[in-house]
């Protein structure tokens, strides 16, 4: 545990969260920031600052997590459409540096707007820049 992690202090039960499911691996609570109804964030237990130091295992177990909260979300009418996404690093929009997943339920009327700009890019551009970042080699 990282004693200055809010995250972390909700983990051990020493910061307040609206906790929706937790097994021996990781937590989903509401976000406190409800930027649409049920807004919902799903961590690790174990402390790591972004996908890039956690394990295999556990980005996969988070994966199933996540996927199971949605299910149960659409299940019980929440919402049928949802944005899931992560943000790794400062300029990333990283906002606390401790691996979480973003659950967004989505309805017509939730008055959120999250469409990223817009830049074509010119094919030739995109086949010099794919050419670039490829990466060759197995994971
Ligand atoms: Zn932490």
């Amino acid at each position: 545990m990282e004693s200055d992690c809010i995250f972390c202090k909700i983990v051990a039960g020493q910061a307040p969260a609206a906790r929706i499911f937790e097994d021996e691996l990781c937590l989903a609570f509401l976000d406190i920031n409800q930027a649409t109804h049920g807004k919902t964030l799903v961590i690790p237990k174990a402390h790591y600052q972004d996908i890039r130091d956690t394990p295999d295992e556990d980005l996969a177990h988070l994966a199933k997590v996540t996927k199971a909260i949605i299910r149960h979300f659409e299940s019980i009418g929440l919402a049928h459409d949802f944005q899931v996404f992560n943000t790794c690093g400062e300029l990333g929009q990283q906002s606390v540096f401790h691996l979480h997943f973003h659950i967004m339920p989505r309805t017509a009327d939730d008055g959120a707007d999250y469409w990223l700009p817009r830049n074509p890019a010119d094919a030739h551009g995109m086949q010099d820049l794919a050419a670039k970042l490829r990466m060759d080699r197995r994971i």
